[in-house]
Parts: structure tokens; C-alpha cells; sequence
């Protein structure tokens, strides 16, 4: 029996997609334009489908990728040209098992999307923290296997942070029954960790037990023009002794980012009647319905004007208004997400350091090419801010395209050297495995392929990911 045949032996009909146009989908990463080869997709509709496919590759030495919504930022989800490769889409694995209200958990199929977790946390009075543009396509599962980060870090944490238990394939096909919603457990190894944020390197996540947190029923929202990164930085630290745990996100926004949004929506306006250098959206909230969060934002910010730290603040007075300055947000992602002359960047560093990286940053940027625009956005509650880079207005496309590895190692290089990561939300996937060799080596490289080696010994998930 040959690869296939064994596949389908063990598959339903629309659980096996050979045909070409039918993979076409699946082999395609739209963010980083990767793609792809298998000679299948695999489409289980359960955990013990999922274990079939595993041992089916086993015993024919396919190598598999996992895939959720494809919605990744560095190749991950795409398979190598190593053949044969199967594609194993979760997407039919999408049953919400169980919600407890009151302990506050929920077990969720690998398939089912963060949006759709989201809305049944909501539906029972709850919710799951976890918050970005891609919330509509990404899986519960890609979420886990890529530890996701988002809006609201600062407040809640990563993905890791929310994740109780897992229900996981091995590489051999045997499953591992970790889904336990225990708030605490310390009974041995804390073995899920394994298999969050390791990219489908080493196992098949196929539900996770979710920790839910109360919903938030006070906010409030604003922006506050600041002259700098630095006294962004500084704004967030008044912020933080002011008002602590409330503060939920807290966005660096700078110039450069909606000059880009404004020319590809005409529509959209300055929030400020005078145009500033960098802003600072700030949102906060609490589950305490009868705490008035405006007064106390605005106070904390009325401080900051006082200071000169911060030169004019905008308060949202209606959700129609949040949903506005929401939206200047959203939207520079948005501009940038597929320009091919939009370096995309993905780095953290320690937070007291997010000024200092931006300045360095852009003197590096400069130094390699001159007239390059950087486009620094993002949490710099968490220390993550995404240096992007827009070309120079008069180089050509195709030459900014042929620079972009030196520019993003330059970058990398200036956020190691301030004791940060190369990868602070997306990972490692195919795009940074080069690099991630170049900081990650010695004891820690050597841990990594053990751990490898143990439970994915012939290299069979996702290779050509990660280590
Ligand atoms: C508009 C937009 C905004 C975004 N904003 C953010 C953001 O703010 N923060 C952030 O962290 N991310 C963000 N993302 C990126 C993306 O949504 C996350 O990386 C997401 O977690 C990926 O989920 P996915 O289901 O699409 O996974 P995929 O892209 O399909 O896969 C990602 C990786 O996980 C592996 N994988 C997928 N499913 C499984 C599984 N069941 N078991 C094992 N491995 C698996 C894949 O093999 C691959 O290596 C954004 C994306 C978009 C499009």
C-alpha cells in the first residue's frame, strides 16, 4: 500500500485532498508569499483521525506540517520541498467540548477559530484574552503552537499564559491526553510547554484547555500625542504606577505608520488637529462594572501633560469614538501587512530599552540605507515594537527586495545587543531559522535538538522549522 492508499484507509473522502487545485490553498502563505509542496492534505475530522495520519506518515516516512489558518507571519505553516509532504489542516476539528463558567475554562478543538473561542467565552460571561487582527482565520491550534502574542500582552500575556492543558499526536501517532483544566498542577514535568510555541516542530496540537478571565464591563480609551519614543516610554511608565493592571494595551503609534495608512484610506483623518511625531493609545478596564475608568485615565494623563511628557490627549467618550482611534491602530497594520516595499519586523526587547531600540535602530537602518523610513509601531507595553522599514522612495522595488535580509539581521543584531529576541510574537518558522542559529547556539542550541530528537527522532514535523 502506497502513501495515499494508506491515507485513505484511514481518511473519509473530504478528509483527502490530492488533486492540484485542491492543495493550492494549502500551500500558500500570504503574508510571507511562501509556498509549498506535499503531495496531499489531510483533513481528520478527530483526535483518533489525526493519530491515524500520524502513523500513516510513520510508516511511510512523510514528513507532515501542521496547518490552522495559514494566517502565520514567517512560513511556518508552509511544507518544505522535502517530499513527500503532507499537509495536516485541523480545520474540521472545530467543536468548543466544554465551558465551565465557573472555573472559568474551556476545552477547544484545534480547529476552531480565536474569534469563535472568543465569542463562546463571551456567550458565557467570560473572556479569552487573547486579541489580534488576525483573530477571524487563526486556530485555536496555531495560536498554541505559535504562543501568539497580541493587543492586550501587557495585561493578560501570551497564549502560553492561557494555556491549561493539551490534547496532543505524536510523532508516532501515540496520543498524549494532557487536556487537564487544573489551575494549579504541579504533578511532574509540566510536559504542555513542549508542544506551545514550538511551531508544530514537535507534535500535533488537537484541543487545548483554556483559561478564561472575567469580561471587561468598564473601559476607558485614549490617545496622547508624545514628541518621542522616549517620552512614550515615560508615559507608560506614569501610566503603570497610576493605574497598574488596569492598563490593558499600550500602542506606539508613529507618524510614518499613518502617513501609510492615510494614502491607502483617503477617508481616514488626523485624530489631532496638528500633526504629532509619535502617539500613545492607551486602553484601560476592569471587570468591576461600577469603576469610572475616564476620570482616572484622565487624570493620569492631565499628569502627563503637566509633565511635558505628554503635548495633547484625545479621550474616546463613546464606543463610536474607542472604535475610531481602534481603528487608526488596525489600520497601519493593515497598510503594511503585504507591501512588498514594507520591511516587516518582529523583535522585543527588555521594555526600559524600547526607546534606545528605536533610536539605534533607525541609525542602523540609515547607516545600510540611506533614505529608508522606519516604521517603529506597536506594544511598547511588552518591549515588542515592529521596526518596519518602507524602501526609499527612488530605489526599485526589486533591489529593496534583494537588501531586506541584510536590513532585518541589522535590526536583529541591534535588539540582541540590548539583551532582547529576533522573534518576540511570530517565531521562528522557516523565514528565521538562519538567524535564530546565529543567537540561540551552544547549551541552549543543544537542549533544543535534544528535545528534538526525543520526540521527533527521524525528523518528520515540520522540517526545515524552527531547529
Ligand atoms: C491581520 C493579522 C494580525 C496579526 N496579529 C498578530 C498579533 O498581534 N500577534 C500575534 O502573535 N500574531 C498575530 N498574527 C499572526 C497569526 O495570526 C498567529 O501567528 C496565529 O497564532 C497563527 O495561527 P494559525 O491558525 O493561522 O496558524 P498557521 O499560520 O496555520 O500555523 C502557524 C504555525 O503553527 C503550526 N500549527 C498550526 N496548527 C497547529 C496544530 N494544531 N498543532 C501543531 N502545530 C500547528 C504550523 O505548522 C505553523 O508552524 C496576525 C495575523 C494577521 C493575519
Amino acid at each position: 500500500m502506497n502513501l495515499l492508499d494508506a491515507l485513505g484507509a484511514v481518511l473519509d473522502p473530504p478528509g483527502l485532498l490530492t488533486g492540484a487545485a485542491d492543495l493550492a490553498p494549502y500551500l500558500d502563505d500570504p503574508i510571507t508569499r511562501a509556498r509549498g509542496e506535499a503531495v496531499a492534505v489531510a483533513r481528520p475530522a478527530s483526535t483518533e483521525a489525526v493519530a491515524a495520519v500520524m502513523a500513516a506518515a510513520a510508516a511511510h516516512g512523510a514528513h507532515v506540517t501542521a496547518r490552522g489558518g495559514g494566517t502565520g507571519f514567517v512560513g511556518g505553516a508552509v511544507p518544505g520541498p522535502g517530499q513527500p509532504a503532507i499537509v495536516l489542516s485541523l480545520e474540521r476539528m472545530r467543536r468548543i467540548r466544554a465551558v465551565d463558567a465557573v472555573g472559568a475554562t474551556m476545552i477547544a478543538e484545534a480547529g476552531v477559530a480565536l474569534a469563535a473561542a472568543r465569542e463562546a467565552a463571551d456567550a458565557a460571561g467570560l473572556q479569552l484574552p487573547i486579541v489580534h487582527g488576525g483573530a477571524g482565520s487563526a486556530t485555536i491550534g496555531g495560536t498554541v503552537a505559535t504562543n501568539a502574542g497580541g493587543l492586550n500582552v501587557v495585561k493578560y500575556g501570551m497564549a502560553r499564559q492561557h494555556v491549561l492543558g493539551l490534547e496532543v499526536v505524536l510523532a508516532d501517532g501515540r496520543i498524549w491526553h494532557g487536556l487537564r483544566a487544573l489551575r494549579k498542577d504541579n504533578a511532574g514535568y509540566d510536559l504542555k510547554q513542549l508542544f506551545i510555541g514550538t511551531e508544530g516542530t514537535l507534535g500535533i496540537v488537537t484541543a487545548a484547555a483554556l483559561a478564561l478571565a472575567p469580561r471587561p464591563l468598564a473601559r476607558a480609551t485614549a490617545l496622547a500625542a508624545v514628541a518621542s519614543p522616549e517620552e512614550a516610554l515615560t508615559l507608560f511608565g506614569l501610566l503603570r504606577r497610576r493605574l497598574g493592571d488596569l492598563v490593558a494595551a499600550c500602542e506606539l503609534i508613529p507618524r510614518s505608520a499613518l502617513e501609510l495608512h492615510f494614502a491607502r484610506r483617503p477617508e481616514a483623518r488626523d485624530p489631532f488637529a496638528t500633526p504629532h511625531g509619535y502617539m500613545v493609545l492607551l486602553e484601560v478596564e476592569s471587570p468591576a462594572e461600577a469603576l469610572d475608568l475616564e476620570p482616572l485615565a484622565e487624570a493620569a494623563l492631565a499628569q502627563a501633560l503637566e509633565a511635558d511628557i505628554a503635548v495633547d490627549v484625545i479621550v474616546a467618550r463613546s464606543e463610536r469614538e474607542r472604535a475610531e482611534l481602534w481603528a487608526l491602530r488596525e489600520g497601519l497594520a493593515e497598510a503594511q501587512a503585504t507591501d512588498p516595499r514594507v520591511l516587516k519586523s518582529d523583535t522585543a526587547v527588555p521594555v526600559a530599552q524600547t526607546a534606545a531600540f528605536v533610536a539605534e535602530a533607525s541609525r542602523a537602518v540609515e547607516a545600510l540605507m540611506p533614505g529608508a523610513v522606519p516604521v517603529p509601531f506597536g506594544h511598547i507595553g511588552d518591549g515588542n515594537i515592529h521596526f518596519n522599514v518602507l524602501a526609499p522612495a527612488a530605489m526599485a522595488t526589486e533591489d529593496f527586495l534583494a537588501h531586506k535580509a541584510r536590513l532585518a539581521a541589522s535590526i536583529a543584531e541591534v535588539s540582541v545587543a540590548l539583551g532582547g529576541s529576533i522573534a518576540a510574537e511570530h517565531g521562528i518558522g522557516r523565514d528565521k531559522r538562519d538567524l535564530l542559529a546565529t543567537v540561540r547556539g551552544g547549551v541552549e542550541h543543544d537542549l533544543a535538538a535534544a528535545l528534538k530528537q526525543a520526540l521527533d527522532p527521524a525528523g518528520r514535523l515540520n522540517p526545515g522549522k524552527v531547529v
